[in-house]
């Protein structure tokens, strides 16, 4: 397992794949310990890494992942199967905002593909989420962008980067759901619903 992870970990760097940060998934499968989260759904598997992190975190968890670029879907079959876990992860092959999900509920959906896309991905998927269950999203600082984007050069830069930013203030005044910011690895939130009696 852990020269599987090192493989991969040398993959993504070759291959410019934005596989996530040691300290952010070290939180993140703290948090599905501590919440015993059992199942799990991703948007953005690139190669596998954090989907297989994250299905061995906890014995009962299961991930759903979603990815759209083919040859990082085949390495993502290859890496789950390699690892052990084509019982517990589920890789599928399509455009996220394309999916059509039956009647399951998530404990955790993990956001972590195209970041200007963010807003559309949870106004989606949140009908996804059990009562108690949680949003994380990952990338929120993007290297460092978020934030200074009136001073970056490059249009399409800055166009992500101000999508990003607009996700945050939608997060921040959110009326449905509470959340919480760390600054871990690329940044990170959990957003969580705000209790219903309010
Ligand atoms: N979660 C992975 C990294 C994901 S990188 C890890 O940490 O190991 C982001 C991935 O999201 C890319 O592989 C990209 O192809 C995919 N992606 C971007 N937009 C998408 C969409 N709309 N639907 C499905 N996958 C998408
Ligand atoms: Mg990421």
């Amino acid at each position: 397992m852990k020269e599987l992870l090192l493989e991969m970990e040398n993959y993504a760097k070759e291959k410019n794949v934005p596989i996530i940060e040691k300290e952010s998934i070290a939180f993140i499968m703290k948090f599905i310990k501590a919440n015993n989260i059992k199942n799990i759904l991703e948007i953005g598997s690139a190669i596998g890494y954090s989907a297989i992190l994250m299905a061995s975190s906890n014995q009962e968890t299961k991930v759903t992942t979603i990815e759209r670029d083919e040859t990082r879907y085949m390495e993502c079959l290859k890496n789950v199967k390699k690892a052990g876990l084509d019982k517990k992860i589920n890789v599928v092959f399509q455009d996220a905002l394309e999916v059509n999900l039956s009647d399951v509920t998530y404990d955790l959906i993990f956001i972590d593909a195209a970041k200007g896309q963010y807003t559309k991905f949870f106004e989606k998927f949140k009908y996804f989420l059990e009562p108690n269950g949680v949003i994380i999203t990952d990338n929120l600082k993007f290297h460092g962008y978020v934030g200074k984007s009136a001073s970056i050069d490059s249009k399409n830069l800055r166009g992500l980067v101000e999508k990003i930013e607009k996700y945050i203030e939608f997060l921040k005044e959110n009326e449905e759901f509470e959340t919480k910011f760390y600054d871990l690895g690329d940044g990170l939130s959990i957003s969580k619903r705000k209790n219903e009696s309010k």
